[in-house]
């Protein structure tokens, strides 16, 4: 399966991005076509077939230029597959990923941020057991959106197992941030799903600058993304449809969105879910996420109720968790939409029949 993932490119170098093109270097290529239901403006390619250097896991030589992305926000596969072409891991995030899962106490994890191993440190023997991704280096370019530039990269998406196809139930997950993740299923099980964090971790964000914030921050995206990776590939093997809501991040309150981007759930739910799901054969449906979390998922989601925080008030059925209740809405709307759209495919097939 061919994927693309779009990787943020620092500002401070968006003058020599530009500079690619007015030298023609890089040219717009109309037929670069990238996932239609997420925002995306105009793809530049290499003119010639040139290989994209990674340098680290923030820097590419991009036609012999030093270009700084973040290509450590790739899924773990993904990001396997371009250090196969030499780009070297930075040995500080795993233990620092450790500490913050261990809960290492403030002052002990401040050191470790300001002081961090060097090295070239053991490989990382993380590895999605699902999917195994393949980069081509030729396959790269630039996207456009706004004041804003993006690498774009290309990989060949395969399933490691067959393993038998999913015989398992109807899911919907209600996205946060505290839960990250609310998943119910249609069964009634429910479960919140969060990376364990030390309780106090925005306060000590908040004290930390330049590069021990920023060395945090890759930490805390890389503890997220193996929690959302771990649900992804239970998805993968135990859901039979999957339901999320079709979040416009453009349109939401911005604290959100920063918060969603730092963590990574907005590119798992932009895009690894999608695809990883694909792979393995589960049904994958956005839902309109309008009233999901005003209205009572007991009474048929009719009657619009109260909200206060975490809990949810219907005027009949009483309180309940809220995110548990959206996640429920999120299910019945996603299994109306999946038993619409069927019932009309086949009204179809018996018309051409
Ligand atoms: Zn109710």
């Amino acid at each position: 399966m061919h994927i693309h993932h779009v990787l943020p490119i620092r500002q401070s170098h968006y003058r020599q991005v530009a500079a690619l093109i007015e030298t023609s270097h890089l040219r717009h290529d109309p037929a670069a076509q990238l996932q239609h239901d997420r925002p995306s403006g105009p793809v530049y390619r290499p003119v010639r077939r040139t290989a994209l250097a990674p340098l680290s896991e923030t820097l590419v030589r991009m036609d012999g230029h030093p270009i700084a992305a973040d290509l450590w926000r790739l899924p773990v596969a993904e990001t396997h597959a371009v250090q196969q072409h030499g780009c070297a891991a930075d040995p500080a995030i795993p233990v620092l990923r450790a500490a913050l899962a261990a809960g290492l106490d403030p002052v002990e994890l401040r050191a470790l941020l300001d002081h961090p191993p060097t090295g070239r440190g053991g490989p990382d023997v993380r590895q999605e057991t699902l999917v195994q991704a393949r980069w081509c280096p030729e396959a790269w370019g630039v996207m456009r959106l706004g004041l804003h530039w993006f690498l774009v990269l290309w990989f060949d998406l395969d399933r490691t197992s067959l393993g038998p196809p999913a015989s398992g139930e109807d899911v919907a997950l209600d996205l946060g941030l505290d839960p990250v993740v609310q998943v119910v299923t249609a069964s009634g099980q429910a479960w919140t799903v969060d990376p364990a964090l030390p309780a106090d971790l925005p306060v000590l964000r908040a004290s930390l600058s330049g590069p021990a914030r920023h060395r945090l921050d890759r930490a805390l995206f890389d503890q997220y993304r193996l929690t959302l990776l771990a649900l992804t590939e239970r998805l993968m093997g135990e859901a039979s449809a999957v339901y999320v809501e079709a979040l416009s991040y453009r349109s939401m309150h911005r604290p959100f969105v920063r918060e969603a981007r730092r963590t990574g759930v907005l590119d798992w739910h932009e895009g690894w879910l999608h695809t990883r799901l694909h792979l393995a054969g589960v049904r994958f449906e956005r839902i309109h996420p309008a009233g999901t979390s005003q209205r009572c998922s007991r009474c048929d989601g009719q009657p619009y109720g109260d909200r206060y925080a975490r809990v949810f008030v219907c005027r009949k059925c009483g309180p309940m968790d809220a995110h548990e209740n959206a996640a429920r809405n999120i299910l019945r709307l996603g299994r109306q939409k999946v038993r619409v759209w069927d019932a009309r495919q086949q009204a179809s097939t018996d018309v051409a029949s």
